[in-house]
C-alpha cells in the first residue's frame, strides 16, 4: 500500500504570526485521517514548526537545502541543520529553484545525495514547461530529470523517495492538469523509476502539483496513480488545505 501525502509548501510567504496561526489551524482541523501530512514553511519557520506539529502526525519538509555537508556558503542551510531540528523531509527540485537560481539536475542529484545521507526523505519534483508540453515533449523531458537526477542511487537509497510530477504551466496559474493528463504521467514516472527500483516502484508516492484546490483535488486523487498533492497556494489557508486533505 502506498502512503498517501499531501504536502504543502508555503514558499516565502507569511510573517510569524501568522504562520503559526496557519500551523495551529492545521493543527486544530486535520482529523485522524490515513493521509500523510506535510508541511513544508520557510526556514525560519521550521523549529517552530517541527515543535507546533509535534503532538500531531503531521511532518516537517524543508524548501531546499544545500548540497555540501557544512563550510563557507553565506546565506545556505545544510541537511545536517534541518535534520537537527527536526525536520524529516525536503523538497528538492521545485521548477521555481530550477527557473529563478538555475538548479539543474546535477546539482539536485548533490542534493539528493546529501539528504539521504542525513536521512531526510527528498520529495523531488520534476514536470515540463508549457512549451515542452504544447511540443509532445513532455515524457522526454520528464524522463530525462528523473534520470539525470536520480542517477548513481540504489533500491535502498531511493525506496523511501516521493516523487512531485508539477506541470510548470499549472504551478500558480490556476490551470490545473486534467486527471487524465496527470494520471498518464503519473504511470509513465512509476514506469522510469521500475528501471532502477524495480516492483518497489509500486510503494513509491508520487503526488501531483499545480494548482490543486479543494474543487479539484477529489478528482485528481481518484487516479490510479496519483498518490496526494504539492500544494502551493492552497496551502497558505488552513480550511482550503484541510479540504484537500479531506479529499481522499
Ligand atoms: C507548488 O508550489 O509546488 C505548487 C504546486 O503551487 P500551486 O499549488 O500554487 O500551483
Amino acid at each position: 500500500m502506498r502512503d498517501k501525502i499531501v504536502a504543502g509548501n508555503w514558499k516565502m510567504n507569511l510573517t510569524k504570526n501568522e504562520g503559526l496561526l496557519l500551523i495551529e489551524g492545521v493543527v486544530n482541523g486535520v482529523v485522524n485521517s490515513d493521509v500523510k501530512v506535510i508541511l513544508a514553511p520557510p526556514f525560519p519557520f521550521i523549529s517552530d514548526a517541527v515543535l507546533g506539529l509535534s503532538s500531531s502526525k503531521i511532518k516537517v519538509a524543508a524548501q531546499n537545502c544545500h548540497q555540501e555537508e557544512s563550510g563557507a556558503f553565506t546565506g545556505e542551510v545544510s541537511a545536517a541543520m534541518l535534520r537537527s531540528f527536526g525536520a524529516e523531509y525536503c523538497i528538492v527540485g521545485h521548477s521555481e529553484r530550477r527557473e529563478y537560481l538555475k538548479e539543474d539536475d546535477q546539482l539536485i542529484n548533490r542534493k539528493i545525495q546529501r539528504l539521504i545521507s542525513h536521512g531526510i526523505i527528498p520529495i523531488f519534483c520534476c514536470g515540463e514547461l508549457l512549451e515542452e508540453r504544447e511540443s509532445d515533449r513532455q515524457f522526454e523531458i520528464v524522463s530525462d530529470q528523473i534520470q539525470s537526477a536520480l542517477q548513481g542511487f540504489n533500491k535502498d537509497e531511493l525506496k523511501n523517495i516521493i516523487i512531485a510530477y508539477e506541470p510548470v504551466w499549472a504551478i500558480g496559474t490556476g490551470k490545473t492538469a486534467t486527471p487524465q493528463q496527470a494520471q498518464e504521467m503519473h504511470a509513465f514516472i512509476r514506469e522510469k523509476l521500475s528501471e532502477v527500483l524495480s516492483e518497489n516502484a509500486e510503494e513509491v508516492s508520487i503526488l501531483y502539483g499545480g494548482s490543486v484546490k479543494p474543487e479539484n483535488a477529489r478528482e485528481l486523487f481518484a487516479q490510479k496513480d496519483i498518490d496526494g498533492g504539492l500544494i502551493g497556494g492552497a496551502s497558505l489557508n488552513a480550511p482550503d488545505f484541510l479540504a484537500i486533505i479531506q479529499s481522499f
